[in-house]
């Protein structure tokens, strides 16, 4: 199995919204904030390479969005989602599936593109496309909250498509994937844990956006139930740490992983490395 990080560019978001109800002078020393009180954020997903299957998990922004839209979330960085899929040898028909954490626009952009035509394509189009079936529901019908979060034309075409695969339970979707279904970001929010050769990694997506927000009152005021996120990260740190699995974040630009630890103030992160890092060190 081979584990291969996939960055797909960087956006900014408030720093004020990152952390939720945590005042700034808490969080300032622990993630860097620009004048306009901007932090940067990656959009690195994961492709889990079993030799039969090449799964991607999320695809970052995209490109349809408008010019204005963007401009807001002042996309930044190199890397786009094709560039990284190809200068690590891989193209886009390769790719069996797709697991989207959820719908928002930041993790499912990628899956379709427009073409010269401007015509939508799907861009993985050998790709099953897993997204629970609560959370399709919530993009269909988005509450007042959502609305400006999803966009149609980054999914429609994949469910046009016959691509589409909804997920009800939590259960392993594909050898050696199980994903969990999580309602304080997002309903329906997909919470992937990879079993690898290596140990086992979660990909954090939006439940814990950045290492800091390990601590489990740090709750983005993104999240629709943040009381609910609360008790969904408190559970899932508590199970990472007496099974040992690996944090891999999505959204943090300066860690990718990381372990953790039990203190006396509860819960923290041990060690922070990168998932060459976590690949190289593992027997
Ligand atoms: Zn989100």
């Amino acid at each position: 199995m081979k584990l291969i990080k996939i960055d797909t560019g960087n956006f900014m978001v408030d720093g004020g919204a990152l952390f939720g109800v945590i005042p700034k002078a808490m969080w300032q020393s622990k993630y860097p904030v620009d004048n306009d009180n901007y932090c940067n954020l990656s959009m690195r997903c994961l492709l889990v390479d079993t030799g039969d299957r090449k799964i991607l998990i999320d695809t970052g922004a995209g490109a349809k969005q408008s010019d204005k839209f963007f401009s807001w979330h002042r996309l930044n960085g190199n890397d786009s989602l094709l560039k990284s899929l190809s200068n690590n040898g891989y193209h886009p028909d390769d790719i069996s599936d797709v697991i989207l954490t959820h719908l928002h626009w930041d993790h499912c952009g990628g899956c379709v593109y427009y073409d010269d035509d401007n015509m939508p394509q799907v861009t993985f189009k050998n790709a099953t496309h897993w997204v629970s079936a609560s959370q399709w529901a919530n993009y269909e019908q988005p509450n007042s909250r959502e609305g400006v979060v999803y966009f149609p034309e980054n999914m429609r075409p994949v469910y046009d498509a016959g691509l589409l695969q909804l997920v009800d339970n939590n259960e392993e979707i594909l050898p050696g994937i199980e994903v969990r279904l999580l309602n304080g970001h997002t309903q329906g929010n997909l919470l992937p844990i990879v079993h690898t050769p290596y140990g086992a990694i979660a990909f954090m997506g939006d439940l814990i956006p950045v290492a800091p927000s390990v601590r489990t009152p740090w709750v983005a005021a993104y999240d629709t139930q943040p009381l609910i996120s609360i008790e969904e990260k408190r559970l899932f740190l508590q199970e990472a740490l007496e099974k040992d699995i690996t944090l891999f974040f999505e959204h943090d630009l300066y860690t990718e992983c990381c372990s953790l630890v039990q203190t006396d103030k509860g819960i923290a992160i041990n060690d922070v490395f990168t998932l060459n890092e976590f690949i190289r060190e593992q027997p």
